[in-house]
C-alpha cells in the first residue's frame, strides 16, 4: 500500500495567530513546524501499523518556500518533497497511491474556520469548480480523483472537517484538532493527544479503504477564482484557455487537471 500525504500548516493543533504560519524565523512558527512534523509523523505511524510500504510527504504550505516540516525529526520511513515550485500540483501523483492524507488543513475563505482562506488570503476571494464554492481541500481531492485516489484522512480545526465530510462523504475519516472560536482563536485539544487521534485515524482510514470514493469532478470543467482586486486577473488575460474579467478568471479544461495546471501555467 502506498500512502501520500499533503500537508499544510494552518489546520494544526495548536495553530492560530498568522505569525504562526507566515514568518519563517518567529519563535513561534518555528514551534508550529514541530507541531506539523509530530503531526506528520503520526499520520506515517498510523500509515505503517494498517501496512503502507510506500509514503511521500509534500510539504503544501506556501511560506518559507514550502519549507516548514523539520527533516530531522521527520519519521524515518518517508520520502519528503520540500521547496517550491513543484512543477504542477501534486508532484509524483502519477506514481500511483492508495489513499491521501491531507494533515494541518483549513477551511475554505469565507468560512467560520481558523486562518480559512482558499490558497492564499491577501489575494483570493472566492473559488469555484463548476460553480460550486471550493476550498483546497477539493483542490486536492479532485485533482487526486482525478487519478483514482481518495483522500482518506483530513486533520484540522472543526470547520474544515465538517467541509470534507460535506465534500467527501461521511466515510472520510476526520479529526478535528480544535473548535474554532474565531478566524485567530480555538479551543484546542493537547498536542500529544492529536497525535494519538492521528495515529488512530490514519490507520483506520488506510483499514477502510474500500469504503472511500475518490472525489469525481464532472467533466468539462470550469475553474472560477475571483480575486481582490482587479490587478490580481490582469496578467491571466490573452491566455489560452482562460477568460478574465476585471476581477475575476474562467479557466476550462477538460477535466480538473488541466484547468490547476492551466491556471498555474504548467501547460
Ligand atoms: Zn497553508
Amino acid at each position: 500500500m502506498r500512502v501520500y500525504i499533503f500537508t499544510d500548516l494552518e489546520g494544526v493543533g495548536g495553530v492560530v495567530l498568522p505569525r504562526q504560519v507566515l514568518q519563517p524565523q518567529d519563535a513561534m512558527y518555528e514551534e508550529a513546524r514541530f507541531y506539523l512534523t509530530r503531526e506528520v509523523n503520526s499520520a506515517i505511524e498510523g500509515a505503517l501499523e494498517a501496512g503502507a510500504e510506500k509514503i511521500l510527504v509534500l510539504d503544501g504550505h506556501g511560506a518559507n518556500n514550502a519549507y516548514n516540516l523539520i527533516l530531522e525529526e521527520l519519521h524515518p520511513e518517508a520520502e519528503v518533497i520540500v521547496g517550491s515550485p513543484w512543477g504542477r500540483y501534486i508532484p509524483y501523483v502519477e506514481e500511483g497511491w492508495d489513499a491521501i492524507f491531507c494533515i494541518g488543513f483549513h477551511s475554505m475563505a469565507g468560512s467560520r474556520g481558523v486562518l480559512e482562506h482558499t490558497m492564499s488570503s491577501s489575494s483570493w476571494v472566492n473559488a469555484y469548480l463548476n460553480g460550486k464554492k471550493i476550498g483546497e481541500l477539493a483542490f486536492v481531492a479532485g485533482y487526486a480523483g482525478y487519478y483514482d485516489i481518495p483522500v482518506t484522512l483530513v486533520t484540522g480545526d472543526d470547520a474544515v472537517c465538517q467541509e470534507a465530510k460535506e465534500l467527501l462523504g461521511e466515510e472520510v475519516e476526520t479529526v478535528a484538532v480544535k473548535r474554532a472560536l474565531s478566524r485567530t482563536s480555538a479551543r484546542c485539544l493537547n498536542p500529544r493527544k492529536v497525535r494519538d487521534l492521528i495515529r488512530e485515524s490514519a490507520k483506520k482510514s488506510l483499514l477502510n479503504l474500500r469504503r472511500i470514493k475518490p472525489l469525481k469532478v464532472e467533466e468539462p470543467v470550469v475553474l472560477r477564482i475571483e480575486f481582490l482586486r482587479t490587478d490580481m486577473a490582469q496578467g491571466y488575460r490573452g491566455r489560452e484557455g482562460i477568460k478574465a474579467e476585471e476581477r475575476a478568471i474562467e479557466v476550462e479544461g477538460a477535466n480538473i487537471v488541466e484547468a490547476i495546471e492551466r491556471f498555474l501555467g504548467n501547460l
